[in-house]
């Protein structure tokens, strides 16, 4: 929608030139032309009037594209050894060696390499966040490591997890945990897995199986290094100057400092200053820190930060972006909080069940 005209915008949302420059000027924005650009803004407010969903989207064209970081989600059944694996994963990481070991739960991690690659990891274990975040439209997660007991083998979670992961169109790394276990048997778990139509790398297939313990330590370097060489294999890139395109993946209200979120920024710069909307709430970003805990500047792609500012509080999965000044930033959250309440009140009339059915 970047620079689109009120000609191109109607077209586009299949309105008349008239209905658009009527809702711009609802808005309380002028429009000298209808053939001059229109602020990103701006289309997205139009946009949410008439109904369309809009999803902003900054042309590469041009701009200093880079690698970036895979970020990957942990899924698996319940008790499979998820929260233990982030654990020990999470103690493999740079903030938990400056921070003396400490860790703190703030919905992303990463892990550096002494190859200076790195991992950012999602600190929600389970399906539900996954969904959740998929339902609002957010593409966060890269990767999805599959965690399942060696013990236990293939349950009906790990069947969950690999059709969300499917679904999503995310490819899968497994980790067979509690290797450690006597009673452990990889091989039975591989078994399963491909009759279940995962088409394992020994096999000839794509997807990688690892053997860990998450409690002894044991084959995290070679998870690891299995999350390398599969976003190696995807060639993860992103534009990293422009403006930022971010998503949250947990806030918590801080009473001193109000409003935090942890953010992962998918392109682009987020700078500390900047106004922003994020999900139906908007702010201005007071201070940006890193993982560990340090006061940075800016925030570049796959970088997980934790920004404050906002004057609500945000939701998992929604996204972040950047605008001009605080009155569009309250202007397009208030759009946005019409546009989300509306689209409720739609969903609960059709969950509804029809008086006829009832009766029946
Ligand atoms: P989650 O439900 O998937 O998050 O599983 P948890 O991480 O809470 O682990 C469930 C149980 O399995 C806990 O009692 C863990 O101590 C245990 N567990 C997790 N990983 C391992 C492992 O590698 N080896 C052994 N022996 N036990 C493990
Ligand atoms: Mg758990």
């Amino acid at each position: 929608f970047e620079g689109m005209t009120v000609v191109e915008l109607a077209k586009r949302c299949g309105e008349s030139i008239a209905t658009v420059q009527h809702i711009i000027v609802n808005v309380g924005e002028k429009i000298d032309s209808e053939f001059d650009p229109l602020s990103i803004d701006i289309a997205e407010l139009v946009a949410m009037e008439i109904g369309v969903n809009v999803c902003r989207l900054h042309s590469d064209d041009g701009a200093h594209v880079l690698g970036r970081s895979p970020v990957v989600t942990v899924m698996g059944h319940v008790d499979h050894g998820k929260t233990s694996l982030l654990d020990a994963l999470r103690q493999t990481s740079l903030a938990a060696k400056e921070a003396g070991g400490i860790t703190q739960h703030l919905g992303a991690f990463v892990v550096g390499m002494q190859s200076g690659a790195s991992i950012t990891f999602l600190d929600t274990p389970g399906h539900a966040a996954f969904s959740a975040m998929r339902a609002r439209g957010a593409a966060v997660t890269d990767i999805v490591v599959l965690v399942v007991a060696a013990d236990d083998g293939v349950m009906p979670q790990t069947l969950e997890a690999m059709s969300h992961a499917k679904a999503a169109n995310v490819p899968i790394v497994v980790a067979v945990n509690k290797c450690d276990k006597p009673d452990a048997n990889p091989e039975r778990v591989r078994v399963q897995l491909a009759t279940e139509g995962l088409s394992l790398e020994e096999m000839g297939g794509d997807v990688q199986v690892v053997e860990v313990s998450a409690v002894n330590k044991v084959g995290l370097d070679k998870l690891e290094d299995a999350l390398l060489l599969q976003a190696e294999l995807m060639d993860l890139k992103a534009r990293i100057d422009g403006p930022a395109q971010a998503y949250v993946v947990e806030a918590r209200l801080d009473k001193g400092r109000g409003p935090l979120a942890t953010a992962i920024v998918k392109a682009g710069t987020l700078v500390c200053g900047q106004h922003v909307v994020v999900g139906a709430e908007w702010g201005r970003i007071r201070s940006i820190r890193d993982m560990a805990r340090k006061v940075i500047a800016q925030a570049r792609p796959a970088m997980p930060v934790e920004i404050e500012g906002l004057k609500g509080l945000p939701m998992a999965g929604d996204d972040i972006v950047v605008v001009e000044s605080e009155e569009r930033a309250r202007m397009l959250s208030e759009g946005r909080k019409k546009k989300f309440e509306k689209d409720r009140l739609t969903k609960l009339e059709e969950e509804r069940p029809k008086t006829s059915e009832l009766e029946e």
